[in-house]
């Protein structure tokens, strides 16, 4: 491996940190402490796992956690009653409902309900169009997580070429228009892409956001470009054992390695950004909600 490997899990603590000084700072100077709303409808284990690590961390940087376990069969108008309660509290600066919802429940009419100011996952349609228009948004956490590597890894991303592979609300789009705001090139690729290792091949940055295994390959890499994996792919690990399996990225890691000048591991690259990036957008939402000067390096 040639790469300079960019570890996720010390920029993710050194982000936590920054949030952690500013929250206690907030707390003394002003008497205030951020608070996120995390609502989980259903018992899919998965995102059972993500709550409780959402709130887990969301109490260690100093801030209140306020957690809303709801039965899979919770109506609509349940629902809406409570993201609108939320909305109304002044102890609530973010609001997050975890996804995927039950298949009864509309996601889009739920996520647009939620105060575009609370919205910390950047889903609602205003914080949609405001990125879109350059103007200050709340942006997605994995997005801002993976610009944050890149902005820390280059210093400015001007001129550069990037591509993104993927073209997803959550990832594909909104890291297309964060990395236009910081003046790059953008491409951005999808499985209509003709050619795709030739459109790579051009990239100064590769964000692979696709959800296929080891999909991008070292070939495809320019050398000395940086690559930012966002896959989180579950793959069988016959080596670990009967039934075992370990986590893989988009990105075949060890022939890209050789050839990139950076690249995020999968795991500990992204994944421990996007938390992170919940905890800074919810003490942004809480500045900004107050009137206070937001905190430096922790927004797009
Ligand atoms: P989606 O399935 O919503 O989007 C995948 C995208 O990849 C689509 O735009 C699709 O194109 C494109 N694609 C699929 N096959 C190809 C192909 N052969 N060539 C080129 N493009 C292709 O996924 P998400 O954006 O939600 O997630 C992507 C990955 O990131 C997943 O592995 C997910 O688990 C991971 N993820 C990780 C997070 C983290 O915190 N690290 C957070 C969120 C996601 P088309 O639109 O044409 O179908």
């Amino acid at each position: 491996m040639s790469a300079t490997l960019i570890d996720g899990k010390v920029f993710a603590a050194s982000v936590r940190d920054k949030v952690a000084t500013h929250v206690a700072r907030l707390k003394e100077a002003m008497g205030v402490t951020p608070g996120l709303a995390v609502v989980l409808v259903g018992d899919d284990p998965a995102s059972e796992v993500y709550v409780r690590s959402k709130g887990k961390m969301t109490v260690e940087v100093g801030m209140n956690s306020y957690e809303h376990k709801l039965p899979a069969e919770t109506s609509e108008v349940d629902l809406l009653a409570l993201i609108e309660a939320l909305n109304a509290d002044k102890d609530v600066h973010g609001i997050l409902v975890q996804l995927p919802l039950p298949d009864h429940l509309n996601e889009a009419l739920v996520i647009n309900a939620i105060d575009p100011a609370k919205d910390v996952d950047g889903f609602h349609i205003s914080n949609v169009g405001l990125l879109s228009t350059g103007q200050k948004a709340m942006v997605p956490c994995t997005p801002l997580g993976c610009l944050m590597m890149l902005r820390d890894h280059h210093g400015s991303l001007s001129g550069l070429n990037a591509v993104v592979i993927g073209r997803s609300n959550i990832v594909g789009k909104p890291m297309a228009q964060l990395l236009l705001g910081d003046s790059c090139t953008v491409t951005i690729a999808h499985s209509r892409t003709k050619d795709l290792p030739e459109v790579v091949r051009r990239a100064d940055i590769v964000v692979a956001a696709v959800g296929r295994a080891n999909f991008v390959q070292g070939d495809w890499i320019k050398p000395g470009a940086t690559v930012i994996d966002v896959g989180i792919n579950r793959i069988p690990a016959p080596e670990k054992g009967a039934g075992k399996s370990r986590l893989v990225g988009d990105v075949d890691f060890t022939s890209a390695s050789t050839v990139a000048g950076a690249i995020t591991p999968v795991p500990g690259g992204v994944g421990p950004m996007t938390i992170a990036c919940l905890l800074a957008n919810t003490l942004t939402a809480c500045c900004r909600s107050h009137g206070f000067a937001e905190p430096e390096g922790l927004t797009a």
